[in-house]
């Protein structure tokens, strides 16, 4: 919903102010899915806003919903004609996590990732950012009886996070990747607490810095996978210019300023990097960077994108925890959700 579009409407046909604010509770708050919901409006004002306004900036094209109802993917036609991906999980029975993009494409070319695969082709607006929220609060809106899980009422069926871990690397899109931060915490918007957002990154040193500085409250996640340079410059592009010891700076700052708690992702590869000496060069990172205990390591299955590479099994997942857990690292073993209907991390590709 574009709203210094929806002001201008207002301004051009002389509605009064308080009128923004009907509008803008009942769009982003209650999650209308048409104007003509909007019944605090008089008939002829909804109908002049439904056939000049859009609320959402794509039509969507396709929804699709696991058989355990715990993941629901969107494809979503942009207006010029761009796929993107969107994904709605739920990690616990009434909460939701919305999985946002923020680019179509993305141009770090991650060796293990389907976005990575696709390229570089846009960046996303603030609005196709927070839209895709606003798509999923309506979503839940109207289908909240449908789902087992959702037997709660609205309230509890809403979407409770949101997670930049959709298309696209965040900081190589930090000006609307910002907005949208503030679009999706502004109280007479979303009203989101910065607590419940997460921003994802492969790696952008300077964009981590960023972060600390500009949203000291919103969670960072760092997709680490490798803890050798010469492993993750094999993987990981990003890792050419921001290698491991720029890592290790920036977030030494990040704790300096936030004193938050970071996630680092890491895949589990079979065979490549899995073995207990991965363990311990991980751990020795991550002691390397100090603040142990506000680094949090999520081992994640490997979701298959080609057959160049295997997931880890079931046991080595669980040895190389206990391996980090003798070095005193924190580290939680991420069940996945979502990879029948291919919308699981990494699967994202716009088809
Ligand atoms: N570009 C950002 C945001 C995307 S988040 C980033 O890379 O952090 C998507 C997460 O899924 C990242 O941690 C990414 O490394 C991970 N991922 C990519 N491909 C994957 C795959 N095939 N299986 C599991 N995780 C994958
Ligand atoms: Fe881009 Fe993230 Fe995929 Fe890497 S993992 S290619 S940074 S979306």
């Amino acid at each position: 919903m574009n709203i210094k579009k929806l002001q201008q409407f207002l301004e051009e046909n002389n509605l009064p102010k308080f009128r923004l604010g009907q509008i803008q509770k009942a769009i982003f708050m209650d999650g209308v899915s048409s104007f003509s919901e909007i019944t605090t409006l008089s008939k002829n004002l909804r109908e002049k806003i439904e056939k000049e306004m859009q609320l959402l900036s794509f039509e969507v094209e396709k929804v699709l919903v696991a058989e355990d109802g715990q993941s629901i993917k969107a494809l979503l036609k942009l207006f010029d004609g761009n796929l993107i991906e969107t994904v709605l999980i739920s990690p616990k029975p009434g909460i939701w996590s919305a999985c946002i993009s923020c680019q179509v494409g993305c141009a770090m070319g991650c060796r293990f990732c389907a976005t990575g695969k696709m390229g570089f082709k846009r960046d996303l607006t603030d609005e196709e950012i927070t839209d895709q929220v606003l798509f999923w609060r309506q979503y839940l809106k109207k289908n909240s009886k449908l789902f087992g899980n959702c037997n709660l009422g609205f309230e509890n069926c809403d979407v409770k996070n949101i997670v930049y871990m959709g298309m696209g690397e965040p900081f190589n899109n930090w000006k609307e990747v910002s907005e949208s931060i503030k679009i999706l915490t502004d109280e007479k918007l979303f009203g989101f607490g910065s607590r419940s957002i997460s921003v994802s990154t492969s790696g952008i040193a300077d964009g981590i810095e960023r972060m600390a500085n500009e949203f000291p409250q919103v969670n960072l996640a760092i997709s680490l996978h490798f803890a050798s340079d010469e492993k993750r410059d094999r993987f990981m592009p990003v890792n050419k210019k921001d290698n491991l010891e720029k890592l290790r700076n920036a977030l030494k700052k990040y704790f300096q300023i936030t004193k938050r708690k970071v996630f680092l992702e890491y895949i589990m590869l079979d065979g490549i990097n899995d073995a207990a000496l991965d363990a311990k060069l991980l751990a020795d990172f991550i002691h390397s960077i100090g603040n142990t205990h506000l680094l949090h390591i999520n081992l994640i299955r490997y979701n298959m994108t080609s057959e160049e590479l295997k997931p880890s099994s079931k046991t080595r997942t669980q040895l190389f925890k206990q391996e980090l857990e003798k070095y005193n690292v924190n580290t939680t073993i991420r069940k996945s959700l979502g990879e029948e209907i291919k919308a699981a991390c990494g699967q994202l590709a716009g088809e």
